[in-house]
Order: C-alpha cells, then sequence, then structure tokens
C-alpha cells in the first residue's frame, strides 16, 4: 500500500469522472520545503510566515524575508505557492497580550511590520508563482486598504528599479463569520480566497480553538460549517475566482468528499495527508457525490452526516 501511495507523488489530481483538483501543502517550518516533491504537493497552499518571527529577541530584516520566501518559491518552481502575510495573535505569538486583535487588523496597526513584509515578498515575486494571502479578514475596508498599500509598495519598489512579478495574485482567508456572510462582495477585489476552518470552526461555534474539550474533527462535519463553505464556495465562483481550503478540516476523512463535491478546487494540507488524499479523489465521482452532500446539507447535526457519509464510503469500498 505504501509503494501504491508513493507512486501517486506524480499522478494528477483527477477522481474516476475526470474532474481536476489540486492538492497544495501546508508549510508550517522551512524544513518541509525539501519534502514536497516526494510528499507530492502541488504546490503550496499555505505558507505560514509566522515561523519566521517567533523570536521576539531576532530581528527578521527584509532581507531575510526575501531569501525566506525565494526559498519557498524555487522548492516549487513549476507550481503557485501561497504566501500568508504574518498571522499575529494570541495563538501565534508566545507572549502576545491575549486581547489583541489579530491578522489583517493588527498589521494594518503596524504599518512598518506590514510594509516590510510586503515588500520583501515583492522582491520575491520574481522567483515563482507567487500569490500573497491576507489572513483574518473580516471588513472590505480592511482589505482593500491592505491591497491599498500592497500597491504603493509595489510602485515604490519599481520606482527605485527592483523588479516585481506581473502576474501576482492577492487572495484573503475566510476565517471569520463576517467574510463568510459578505463572500460575494469580497469575491469582486480577491484573485482567490482560502477557506481557515481551524478558525473559522471556532468562531461560528463560539468555542476554543486551543483548550476545547469539543472535538474538533467532528464539529467540522457540522451542516453549519458545511452551508458556511457551500455558501463561498459559490461566492467564489460566481466571479470567477479559485478557492481553497488550508484548516484541518481539509484532512477530514468523512469530510474530504464533501468539499470534493461542493467544488472546493484545491485542498491544503499537511505533507503527510497528500497522497492519501489523492488516492481517495481518484476513487471517488464528483457527480454520485451530489445527492450526498444535498442530504448532508439538509441534516440537522455532524454525528447524522458522519453517518451518512460512512455509510455512503463503506457502499462505494
Ligand atoms: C485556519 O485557521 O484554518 C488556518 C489554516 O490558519 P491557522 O491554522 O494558521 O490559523
Ligand atoms: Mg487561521
Amino acid at each position: 500500500k505504501q509503494q501504491e501511495l508513493g507512486a501517486l507523488a506524480t499522478a494528477t489530481t483527477v477522481t474516476a469522472d475526470g474532474s481536476r483538483y489540486q492538492i497544495a501543502a501546508n508549510v508550517t517550518l522551512p524544513a518541509e520545503l525539501k519534502q514536497l516533491a516526494q510528499a507530492g504537493a502541488e504546490g503550496i497552499g499555505l505558507y505560514r510566515s509566522e515561523y519566521l518571527f517567533l523570536d521576539p529577541a531576532r530581528p527578521v530584516t527584509e532581507e531575510d524575508q526575501v531569501a525566506a520566501y525565494k526559498a519557498a518559491l524555487l522548492a516549487m518552481p513549476k507550481h503557485r505557492v501561497v504566501i500568508r502575510v504574518q498571522d499575529l495573535g494570541a495563538d501565534k505569538q508566545p507572549g502576545a497580550n491575549l486581547v489583541t486583535d489579530r491578522g489583517i487588523r493588527r498589521l494594518l496597526a503596524e504599518p512598518v511590520i506590514l510594509r516590510t513584509q510586503l515588500r520583501a515578498l515583492l522582491r520575491a515575486s520574481v522567483y515563482g508563482q507567487l500569490a500573497i494571502m491576507f489572513p483574518f479578514v473580516a471588513t472590505i475596508d480592511e482589505f482593500q486598504r491592505a491591497l491599498e498599500i500592497l500597491d504603493q509598495e509595489k510602485r515604490k519598489l519599481v520606482a527605485a528599479g527592483h523588479p516585481v512579478a506581473d502576474q501576482l495574485e492577492v487572495g484573503m482567508m475566510i476565517e471569520t463569520p463576517a467574510a463568510v456572510l459578505m463572500a460575494d462582495q469580497f469575491a469582486k477585489y480577491a484573485d482567490f480566497f482560502s477557506i481557515g476552518s481551524n478558525d473559522l470552526v471556532q468562531y461560528l461555534f463560539a468555542t476554543e480553538r486551543t483548550t476545547s474539550p469539543l472535538n474538533h474533527h467532528y464539529s467540522v462535519l457540522n451542516p453549519a460549517v458545511l452551508r458556511a463553505i457551500r455558501q463561498v464556495i459559490q461566492a467564489a465562483h460566481a466571479e470567477g475566482k479559485w478557492i481553497s481550503l488550508c484548516g484541518e478540516m481539509a484532512t477530514v476523512k468523512l469530510a474530504q468528499p464533501l468539499l470534493l463535491a461542493m467544488g472546493l478546487d484545491e485542498f491544503s494540507v499537511p505533507l503527510a495527508a497528500i497522497l492519501p488524499l489523492r488516492q481517495l479523489i481518484r476513487s471517488l465521482s464528483v457527480r454520485q457525490l451530489q445527492p450526498l452532500v444535498k442530504k448532508a446539507l439538509a441534516l440537522e447535526n455532524d454525528d447524522e452526516v458522519a453517518e451518512l457519509v460512512e455509510a455512503w464510503l463503506a457502499k462505494q469500498a
């Protein structure tokens, strides 16, 4: 079975009935860059740049950042590399003030940090297919301000003679309920969405991501989560934008067939989850899954959804 999986590292991610998907990697530590090809990654779907900034005693220069982003781009020369600007905030920053805002809102309040990182990303953009992603977007206004700052830095770099990639996608994470509800409007401004199910589930259920006794893998199957995701996928596609999901939900076996059938374009998962997911996708038919999704969305709780998908998968086997 190991060997069978290994052979899938270079196979395409296509369903039994011919629909094409992408499986990208979540990169949380730089050591993972060397393993991307062997793991079968079709790009990086979430590069968590936070790791660069974890040690407050060690200042990180613009040059340090250019080198780090260049290394990520060169690790996947034929694929898209989505680098998320740092998600400063409680669970990502040891010793941080727990009442602070996080993600894009926090960065807008720290313009030097934001501008430095955007400059480094723009300078690295010539080394591959870079996409820049903003975390924790909640309002159209804050996303537009971030886009404006990015544009200003780009103009300044170009005026100073630095080459910058022409094709640069800029997207946002969908991990606040506000972003779900406004996804149709965000889709006009963002080149792509990436659903952060870890935080989205926490905020949908008013639970606590790190300390909750609730089983996270269990809650992602709640129809409320499925409905939110379906809504966001439809909003993205209505504007011709692509959409990924980069939270843990993308690795949950009983969620994967539903995400596939709802039309998610890309799954971004930890390295070890890539090949098993590709194997599953290649065995499924999206057309046959449609009635299952319809049923799941009409159920009342996650237990019922789990039973439904389990029974369906058992019938396929
Ligand atoms: C998420 O919130 O689902 C996500 C992928 O981002 P992070 O886990 O880094 O907060
Ligand atoms: Mg998150």
